[in-house]
């Protein structure tokens, strides 16, 4: 292992792997096969890059993301390593090239689109090199169950039986049980050993909010919370991305809408910028984010309900990669719920899948609707527990208050009933609260006996209730777009008077968000920087950055810079020493960081 950690100090400039790499890294050194199951952040990369420089022959990266292959490769060369991709967007001699390279030996990495892989070309080229490894990226996109399947990674299968002798490394972040056994299958990694590594994302506080006016909340959380920092908002149509990211510009924040309505360039554009420039917003739709690994997002706000807790999980994750603090801001109500289960009747899918989505959707809904630690629960979908509630989302720091709500429940139940089962929550709060609506009349339903009977309780506080019930499953939405609600066969006990019901008082976000504040939020930066220190540091990373035409933190992260900011290395060998800082960076980078640093100890 000597070899590898000696890379990782060498090429990297990082002291040490975190544990499941040493492990991982072993594995396919010594020519295994390998499943990698870590969460976004968790230096999944280093699992291929290490072996492949540390074995003979190119290491070939199967990746679906022909976007990020270039900001990869040149992440690579800035850290001096020879890789390359091959993709559509190479012009032919490019291709000639780089074939050429491989052949001779001359590549550590080479990414390739799964669509290439299968070419015959390709594959007689692969033949012909030598190789260290195989690593399939994002692996989950071979599973036909998850929204990010990709037909190509089917054939990936074959690498098994056309390269035995070359191992081969999955890797993903997210994978249920099931996704899990649909990866060992289909690329035929029966023998792998597996690394399921935890799957907590402790720097992530995850809130869950009842959404009351979403733009006014979504506003005080940018402002008060996020001014300048980059985040992804996450809306379900491109209507409304397009909207959002219009209002938001209008309100001072550099915002770009994202989603699969929009001509390719301009995606690639918006994306590009919010890789290379410091504090965009990008507002989009699930289309946007598969692998961005920009590790300064501090925030990810939904302003609808993801429909499974694995997209949730997903999406939320591509907040906070650098490991510091970062926000995951949901906010729901029962309009999507209404909205998610009308899209799912409408899909094409057959019964078994429908019921599937059906339970998954459920299972999201349980997520907002609990009183205990939100992180608990997520950990626990994915089969793991937590030894006691995490002191960073919402429900610890802001315990849910519940209340009896056995009478109220009763009396929504029976509203339903007595009105036919036909109306949904607006009428059925009217007739509660004795609203004399036209509706009301019209039906006759001011002489049903629970009109008038629940006055004690506001509209919204009504809407709570139905809101949990639904929630809960005692009541079901019809889902033929009238949002008419009907009894569920568990609501019985309860009608009954055979079982009590607690639901949880709705807090608004300016609360959860005040108890936030009581436990000191990091910082951006912490206390013991100096500012202007930091901003020239900053200055001249994005100037390096501009030069070489790759986002910033490929030249370093914050925390590289942070690091420099406090041990302030006066000659190149200090420089090295910095975490982040490999041979190559310190060769190419020391002398005008070093310069700068003198300049400003002179000041
Ligand atoms: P993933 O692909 O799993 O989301 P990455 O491979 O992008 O994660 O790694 C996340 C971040 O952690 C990267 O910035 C990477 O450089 C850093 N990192 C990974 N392994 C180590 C390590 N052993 N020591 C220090 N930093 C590491
Ligand atoms: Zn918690």
């Amino acid at each position: 292992m000597n070899s590898a950690l000696h890379v990782l100090q060498q090429v990297f400039g990082y002291d040490s792997f975190r544990p499941p790499q040493a492990a991982i890294i072993d594995t396919v050194i010594a020519g295994g096969d390998a499943l990698v199951l870590m969460p976004t952040g968790g230096g999944k990369s280093l699992c291929y890059q290490v072996p492949a420089l540390v074995r003979d022959g190119c290491g070939v990266v199967i990746s679906p993301l022909i976007a990020l292959m270039q900001d990869q490769v040149s992440a690579l060369h800035e850290l001096g390593v020879r890789a390359a991709y091959l993709n559509s967007t190479l012009a032919w001699d490019e291709v000639r090239q780089i074939e050429d390279a491989l052949c001779q030996g001359e590549l550590d990495l080479l990414y390739l689109a799964p669509e290439r892989l299968k070419q015959e070309r390709t594959l007689a080229l692969l033949q012909r090199a030598q190789l260290a490894l195989f690593a399939i990226d994002e692996a989950h996109c071979v599973s036909q169950w998850g929204h990010d399947f990709r037909a190509d990674y089917l054939e990936l299968g074959m690498l098994h039986a056309q390269f035995p002798q070359v191992p081969r490394i999955a890797l993903t972040a997210t994978a249920d049980v099931r996704t899990r056994k649909e990866i060992i299958e289909r690329l035929q990694l029966q023998e792998a050993r597996q690394f399921i590594a935890g799957f907590d994302r402790p720097n992530i506080c995850y809130r869950i909010t009842l959404k009351e006016n979403p733009r006014k909340q979504l506003l005080q959380f940018l402002r008060e919370e996020h001014r300048h920092d980059a985040g992804i908002v996450y809306c379900l149509s491109r209507q409304k991305t397009e909207e959002t990211a219009t209002w938001l510009h209008n309100e001072g924040f550099t915002a770009l809408p994202y989603h699969a309505g929009l001509s390719a360039a301009q995606r690639e554009a918006n994306q590009a910028r919010f890789l290379r420039e410091d504090g965009i917003i990008v507002v989009a739709t699930i289309a946007f984010g598969m692998g961005i690994d920009k590790p300064d997002v501090r925030f990810v706000a939904h302003l609808d309900m993801p429909k499974t807790i694995e997209a949730y999980y997903q999406e939320t994750g591509r907040a906070g990669r650098d490991g510091q603090s970062a926000d995951a801001l949901l906010l729901y109500g029962l309009q999507d719920v209404l909205k998610l289960r009308q899209m799912l009747a409408q899909s094409p899918g057959g019964e078994e899948f429908k019921r599937v989505e059906q339970h998954r959707l459920n299972a999201m809904l349980g997520l907002c609707e609990l009183t205990t630690c939100r992180r608990e629960a997520l950990l626990r979908y994915f089969g793991e527990t937590l030894p006691s509630p995490c002191g960073n989302c919402d429900t610890c720091l802001y315990p849910v208050q519940t209340w009896d709500a056995t009478e109220a429940a009763r009396l929504a139940l029976s509203a339903v009933y007595r009105t036919g089962q036909r109306f949904g929550v607006n009428h059925l709060i009217d007739v509660l609260r004795a609203s004399d609506t036209d509706k009301i009349f019209q039906f006759d339903h001011q002489r049903l006996n629970v009109y008038g009977k629940g006055t004690q309780l506001n509209a919204n506080e009504w809407r709570s209730v139905f809101r949990q019930l639904v929630a809960r499953n005692y009541l079901s939405v019809d889902l033929d777009g009238y949002g008419a609600l009907r009894l569920e066969e568990s609501c019985r006990p309860l009608l009954r008077g055979e079982e009590t019901l607690a639901l949880r008082v709705d807090v608004s976000i300016k609360s959860a968000k005040a108890a936030k504040r009581t436990k000191t939020p990091a910082p951006a930066i912490s206390g013991d920087i100096d500012p202007v220190l930091w901003d020239a540091l900053r200055g001249l990373r994005q100037r390096l950055a501009e030069e070489h035409k790759v986002p910033p933190y490929v030249i370093f992260h914050n925390t590289t810079l942070e690091e420099l900011c406090r041990r302030r290395p006066a000659n190149l060998r200090e420089f090295g020493e910095i975490s982040g800082v490999g041979a190559s960076k310190q060769e190419r980078y020391g002398p005008v960081f070093l310069e700068l640093l003198r300049q400003f100890s002179a000041m």
